[in-house]
């Protein structure tokens, strides 16, 4: 932490991008009511930029020639625009760019990466992500690549199929209500006894959910701070495996029983109250991946399991199996049952 304190650099350049249309709708006000001041205290030279629809950011991203300027991009918006950001980065020529810190001011409904920086208990939430950024000490995240047939992807939080994806897509409508939505739309799920059918071919890291606990831990007591300048400079894009092209390599196995949910993360919070990946680490190189049989569980116990997720107990019901993954190859049977979200997006 005291990394954090010695290597702040003064007045940093910003480049903001603002949803209009995050959350309830309040992020221009947000931030000019509670943020704006704070960067101006610090001596932060602000570039903003007000989205005008999808893809606005990630297009803006792409184009910008100048991001060599800018010590961080910051987000005021829900992870919506943080995807957008990312997917800008690396759909971008060169490769120069794209470990350029990225900043955020949860403005949205979904505002997991937020929690994960913060923890749950921050009451002011706005002013002090805005401290964060000001202090910013960068923290490298693995990206997942995905391929679909009309393209590439990237993801640096989640990819869901089943309840776990319709409880964000399905309730657009309730977006009114604030973050109960997702609540909501899982619980429709469960009342409702959807059955999702898929085929899964899969690489497991590990099946063992004590042993993925207990390297959890040891990988969480000997977590070290970084230098910021490790955090910056250029990568080389790598994929580790082929795309939905390729043929599925013999070492993967292979699931088709009917699934309640299934749930892909890097990181451990997709909301306040949701820990669904309670052994998730951002730069392990895996993906921690729930999957919950619908024949398995009863609606009961998926209740149950709901209210679980919120300190993450919910890896020790028998009916929820916990791997770490490497790669895996999702195929929904039936193009009307569901979808499939990425990052929270469709
Ligand atoms: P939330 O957490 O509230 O869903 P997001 O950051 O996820 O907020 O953004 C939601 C969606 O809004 C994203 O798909 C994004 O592309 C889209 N978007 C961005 N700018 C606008 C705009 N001006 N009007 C409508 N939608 C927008
Ligand atoms: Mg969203």
């Amino acid at each position: 932490k005291n990394v954090a304190y010695q290597k702040v650099k003064p007045n940093k350049h910003l480049k903001i991008f603002i949803n209009p249309n995050s959350g309830t709708g309040k992020a221009v006000k947000i931030f000019e009511k509670e943020v704006k001041p704070i960067f101006d205290a610090a001596g932060c030279k602000c570039d903003i930029v007000v989205t005008n629809g999808r893809d606005d950011a990630k297009r803006k991203i792409i184009e910008a020639s100048d991001l060599q300027n800018y010590d961080a991009i910051v987000v005021v918006s829900g992870d919506g625009i943080v995807h957008e950001v990312v997917n800008g980065l690396l759909s971008r020529k060169d490769e120069s760019f794209i470990k350029i810190p990225i900043g955020v001011i949860p403005a949205g409904s979904g505002n997991a990466l937020n929690v994960c920086l913060h923890g749950e208990t921050i009451n002011s939430s706005m002013q002090h992500s805005a401290l964060t950024i000001i202090k910013g000490v960068p923290m490298d995240v693995d990206i997942c690549s995905i391929t679909q047939e009309d393209g590439e992807y990237f993801s640096f939080l989640s990819q869901t199929y089943g309840a776990t994806a319709d409880c964000d897509l399905r309730t657009e409508n309730l977006r009114w209500i604030g973050d109960s939505r997702f609540t909501l739309g899982v619980l429709m799920a469960i009342l409702e006894g959807r059955r999702y059918e898929w085929e899964m071919a899969i690489k497991y890291s590990e099946k063992n959910k004590d042993i993925i606990k207990q390297n959890y831990k040891k990988a969480y007591a000997e977590q070290k701070p970084k230098d910021v300048s490790d955090s910056e400079g250029i990568v080389k894009i790598e994929r580790k495996y082929g795309s939905v092209n390729d043929p599925i390599p013999k070492d993967w196995e292979i699931l088709s029983d009917d699934i309640f949910a299934f749930y892909s993360g890097k990181l451990p919070w997709v909301g306040k109250g949701a820990i669904p990946f309670p052994c998730a680490l951002p730069n392990d190189g895996l993906m921690d991946v729930i999957i919950v049989n619908r024949d398995k569980i009863s609606r009961l116990r998926a209740i149950s399991m709901m209210q679980k997720i919120a300190k993450g107990t919910h890896i020790d019901l028998e009916e929820v199996d916990y791997y770490k993954v490497e790669a895996f190859r999702l195929t929904p049977k039936s193009r009307d049952v569901g979808y499939i979200s990425i990052d929270g997006e469709k």
